[in-house]
């Protein structure tokens, strides 16, 4: 059974989309610990993230990349924390979290109740700064 990511690939389950390109997809943590938290993930299906091959790795971190300078143009912030956890969801993927102080990159904090419109305009903000 795909994963509830594969399915997001797929468009069978919205998300805020903010990239994609032939392997790779980006979106919106529906969940975010910080506004603007986006989740990086290959869009074939792997749980693990260090069971990924070398080559598609390295293309991963590159897309990860142009998707974090989107979200340091888009929203102010020091820098864009990096986190890979994976406990939740059996389908690897990179957190991009984007950083005033160290206490944001902190999971045990979420925003509270995201409204629909405020993701959206974030989502557009980061998709509208993203050079492939
Ligand atoms: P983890 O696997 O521990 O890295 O956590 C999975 C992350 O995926 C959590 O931060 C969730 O909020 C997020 N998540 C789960 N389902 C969705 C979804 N449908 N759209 C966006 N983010 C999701």
């Amino acid at each position: 059974m795909p994963s509830i990511f594969s399915r997001i690939v797929a468009g069978e389950i919205p998300s805020y989309k903010v990239a994609e390109d032939d392997k790779f997809y980006a979106f919106l943590d529906i969940n975010p610990v910080n506004w603007g938290h986006t989740l990086v993930i290959p869009k074939k299906e792997t749980d693990y993230i260090f069971d990924i091959d070398d080559e598609e790795l390295g293309e991963m971190i590159v897309f990860t990349k142009k998707v974090a300078k989107a979200i340091k143009k888009a929203l102010p912030c020091r820098k864009v924390g990096v986190a890979v956890l994976g406990l939740e969801v059996p389908h690897a993927h990179i957190h991009l979290i984007p950083l005033q102080n160290e206490g944001d990159m902190d999971f045990r904090h979420k925003v509270e109740n995201p409204s629909p419109e405020k993701m959206k305009e974030v989502c557009e903000l980061i998709a509208s700064n993203f050079e492939a």
